[in-house]
Order: structure tokens, then C-alpha cells, then sequence
């Protein structure tokens, strides 16, 4: 089954309202590519100016976190009825940095990747071990253990349309890609899980990214590999990078 690639770029803590913007429209022609998802995932005040600014393109905005809660006394907090209403489609859930800086467990992150389908929006959930880890030996150990803690109550047909992100955190903002054979091999045992988890078909259907310092150099490499379906960009997603990506 041809699974649809999606590229999507991960924004972080960067750019203010008016320089979102600015962005939006120097990557507006070179993020054109019929055959691919093309996500930004924004700063939440980021979002309601991006959704205008990407109106009429072929380009789906995201956010990069959200609360699991409906609504009510949560400050400072996101529901997933906000972004739907603001126009959003994917929200990225278990970014290393959340799970690491903010202490977000698989506990929590089951809860909002329920909520997030129950919503309507497209989780772009994130996985990934340390450097330690992978020296231990023990990253698909690792990798299978958030996956299955965080999908834990998550039907096929929601699985279908999961993003499933592998970032290994050495290769995050250091300029360290993966190996392409390195990232091939956990996105293999992804699917792999998800088909023990669920079915051959739910395995074929949901779509697996591989992110850490991907750019315009080693994208189609990376791109190539049977088992890798798009990428989660992020400092290469704040540049004309970005579209040598999405073409890749
Ligand atoms: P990077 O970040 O591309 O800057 O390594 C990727 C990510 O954290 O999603």
C-alpha cells in the first residue's frame, strides 16, 4: 500500500506573529509538491496568523502541544477544541524537549493522543532514545515501551491515521543525522510493533517519520528507505531548506 509522505516542520520556540508570516510567504513556492503532506507545526500564537497565511495553498498548519483536558482551570494551557476551531489539523505530542525540559510521561501522552483523535486532529507523536540508550543496546526496548504505553487504548482505525515521529534525541539540533540504515531499522521496528500490536494493514496504513537534524542534504537519502514516510524538520524548517526537503 503507497503511503502519502508528509513532511512536516517542527517551528519550536521561533518566530513572533509578524515573522511568522514573513516565513509562511518566502516558503509559500517552494514548499509546492502535489505528492506530499506539508505540515507547519507553530508556537500556538503563532497559529490563528499561519492559518490565514497558508489559506489557499497545499500547506496544513500544527500545533506543537496541547492539553488533554476539555476545558476549564488549567492556565496556561491549550485544548484540542481550540486548535480544531482555529483551523489546525496535526499537533505534535512527546517531543523529546516536552517529555525532557516539561516532564511529560506516557501516562500523560496517552491521554492526549485520545484526546486529540477524539477531536479530530492528527497526532504527530514522537518517540526516540538517548545516545546512553543506544550504546546500552536497548533503543528499540526503549521505542517500543512509549509506543505502546501511549497508544494504549487506541483503536486500529485511529492508528491508520497516526504520524509516528522517530527522533532519536543525539541526532535532535546537533547536526548528527541517524544513518539512513540506522533510521530505517527503528522505523522498521515501529511498524513492525504496530503490526503486533494491531494488523498488517493498520502497520501499512500509519505513517512513520524519521526526524534529527534532517536537511537538504540528506533528506532523499533518508526519504529513500522503504520504511521512512516524510520528516519532522526543525531548524531546517525555519529556511528555504524547507522546500529542497518537501522535494526531496
Ligand atoms: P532538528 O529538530 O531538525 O533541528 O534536529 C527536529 C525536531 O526536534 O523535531
Amino acid at each position: 500500500m503507497a503511503r502519502r509522505r508528509i513532511i512536516a516542520g517542527n517551528w519550536k520556540m521561533n518566530k513572533t506573529p509578524s515573522e511568522a508570516i514573513a516565513l509562511v510567504n518566502e516558503l509559500k513556492d517552494l514548499v509546492v509538491n502535489p505528492d506530499v503532506d506539508v505540515v507547519y507545526c507553530v508556537p500556538a500564537i503563532d497559529i490563528v496568523p499561519v492559518v490565514e497565511a497558508v489559506k489557499g495553498t497545499n500547506v496544513a498548519v500544527g500545533a506543537e502541544n496541547m492539553y488533554f483536558e476539555e476545558s476549564g482551570a488549567f492556565t496556561g494551557e491549550i485544548s484540542a477544541a481550540m486548535l480544531v476551531d482555529a483551523g489546525v489539523k496535526y499537533v505534535i505530542l512527546g517531543h523529546s524537549e516536552r517529555r525532557d525540559y516539561f516532564k511529560e510521561d506516557d501516562v500523560l501522552l496517552n491521554k492526549k493522543v485520545k484526546k486529540a483523535f477524539e477531536a479530530g486532529l492528527t497526532p504527530i507523536l514522537c518517540c526516540g532514545e538517548s545516545l546512553e540508550q543506544r550504546e546500552l543496546g536497548v533503543t528499540m526496548d526503549w521505542i517500543r515501551l512509549q509506543i505502546k504505553s501511549d497508544l494504549a487504548g487506541v483503536t486500529a482505525d485511529q492508528v491508520k491515521k497516526l504520524v509516528i515521529a522517530y527522533e532519536p534525541i543525539w541526532a535532535i539540533g546537533t547536526g548528527k543525522t541517524a544513518t539512513s540504515d540506522q533510521a530505517e531499522e527503528v522505523c522498521k521496528g515501529i511498524r513492525e510493533l504496530i503490526a503486533e500490536i494491531y494488523d498488517q494493514e493498520t502497520a501499512d496504513a500509519v505513517r512513520i517519520q524519521y526526524g534529527g537534524s534532517m536537511n537538504a542534504g540528506n533528506a532523499a537519502e533518508l526519504l529513500a528507505k522503504p520504511n521512512i514516510d516524510g520528516g519532522l524538520i526543525g531548524g531546517a524548517s525555519l529556511k528555504a531548506d524547507f522546500g529542497k526537503v518537501v522535494n526531496a
